[in-house]
């Protein structure tokens, strides 16, 4: 059925604005919504006001649109091939309106979609791909309503299988290809969307057992999943072996998800994956995560820099400790670098990295905050002193991270 706006009809339609002139009345909050999403659409965007927000006044500095800096006048339509009347004054955007009707230049109208030539639906982007968008009439309230509703259907049936959003045609030998997902902490609601865009679209997900592991069960049925965990100190597949089966999988022509804790590329074997993969000749995507650096200090209300006590951070494993062999490590060079100490892998360590801090002259007063299973129904924190550090240690089992700074002991409120 063809939706009517004041009795008119109207025709949804796409616009291709790649490249092409859109002429934009008005620099405020309105205006930066729309302008946001013509520069998302590759609009080359002319803006018109004498003032703007301070996002679009950066963005124009910046050169990725160009800003007329006055009041409308006639004749500022000119090449454009759509405009939109954006300021908060109705005569002016009557007149944007009347000059863009002279000029069959179609136009929207920010404070009366009705008297407009053109307005725009409510979008909700669903993947790579697909929009959702939806026009009520000119309600803007009941288009974002329904939009809702109905990106949600669409979602849920992408994330059911229900369309056959996976099996599309993809390069590399046999079609098949690797995707290295980073999956943050493990709180699902901390995976980025195109990481769980590339899950959706997976035949094969093979996981570490940091990865936000309940997201699976949204899966469909027919989705192979391979359990790669390294479990410190316990059973675990050799990396040579996850190489072979990302490999396998993917020249078999499948669409392999290797997803993983945290970002690929931190202490995450990413780009050993990604080379073994290329070695094959099987392409690779790579979506990077929230790392657990820097999220679970966060989530345990420890920033890794703050001004004035803390002007950088600096991440480190702890999975050997100092003066092992395999330490590449200058713990004298971190004791004394100033900056926030981030641990990972470190529980076990923690007392001989301790001492080794404090004997290079670290401050033994220097807060230290370990937290187990950031972002986790049984996230614990505990906080100390450095020269307690194998006490707390000892409070604590992996995975944890342990920051080493004046930052662990901000507090909400100062004291
Ligand atoms: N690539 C990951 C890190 C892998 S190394 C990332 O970017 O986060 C594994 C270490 O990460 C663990 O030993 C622990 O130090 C840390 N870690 C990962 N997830 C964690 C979580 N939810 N809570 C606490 N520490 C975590």
């Amino acid at each position: 059925m063809t939706p009517r706006a004041e009795g008119a009809p109207v025709l949804p339609i796409g616009l291709r604005l790649a490249g092409r002139p859109v002429a934009v009345v008005g620099a405020g909050p309105v205006a930066l919504r729309r302008v946001s999403a013509l520069l998302d659409a590759g609009a080359q965007v002319h803006l018109v006001a004498p003032e703007a927000v301070p996002v679009l006044a950066d963005l124009a500095e910046r050169g990725r649109l160009s800003w007329t800096r006055r009041r409308y006048q006639p004749g500022d339509l000119e090449g454009a091939w759509l405009a939109m009347a954006c300021t908060d004054v109705p005569e002016v955007n009557a007149a944007v309106l009347a000059e863009a009707e002279a000029s069959r230049i179609f136009c929207l109208r920010v404070d009366d979609a009705s008297a407009a030539s053109a307005w725009m639906p409510a979008t909700a982007p669903v993947d790579d791909s697909t929009t959702v968008a939806v026009h009520a009439g000119g309600d803007p309230v009941r288009a974002a309503a329904l939009r809702d509703v109905a990106a949600a259907a669409v979602e849920n049936e992408l994330r059911r299988g229900g369309v056959p959003a996976r099996k599309r045609p993809a390069p590399g030998p046999g079609g098949g290809r690797v995707v290295l997902v980073g999956g943050g902490p493990g709180d699902p609601g901390l995976l980025t969307r195109r990481g769980w865009e590339a899950l959706t679209r997976a035949d094969v997900v093979v996981v570490d057992r940091l990865a936000p592991l309940q997201l699976l069960d949204d899966l469909p049925d027919d989705v192979l999943v391979v359990d790669v965990s390294k479990v410190p100190r316990g059973p675990f597949v050799p990396q040579e072996r996850i190489n072979e089966i990302l490999v396998e999988h993917a020249l078999a022509g499948r669409t392999v998800v290797r997803f993983k804790g945290g970002d690929p590329y931190v202490f995450g074997r990413g780009m050993e994956e990604l080379q073994a993969c290329a070695a094959a000749g099987v392409p690779v995507e790579v979506v990077p995560g929230v790392t657990s650096a820097v999220a679970v200090p966060a989530l345990a209300g420890v920033p890794v820099t703050h001004r004035g006590l803390s002007q950088g951070f600096t991440v480190v494993s702890g999975h050997v400790p100092p003066g092992d062999p395999r330490s590449t490590l200058d713990w004298g060079a971190l004791a004394r670098g100033g900056t926030t100490l981030v641990l990972l892998m470190a529980v076990h360590t923690l007392p001989d990295i301790a001492a080794e801090l404090l004997s290079q002259g670290m401050d033994p007063a220097t807060p230290v905050a370990c937290v187990q299973d950031g972002g986790l129904a049984s996230q614990q924190v505990v906080r100390g002193r450095l020269d307690q550090a194998a006490d707390l240690a000892g409070k604590v089992r992996p995975p944890a991270v342990v920051v080493v700074g004046a930052v662990a002991g901000l507090a909400p409120s100062p004291a």
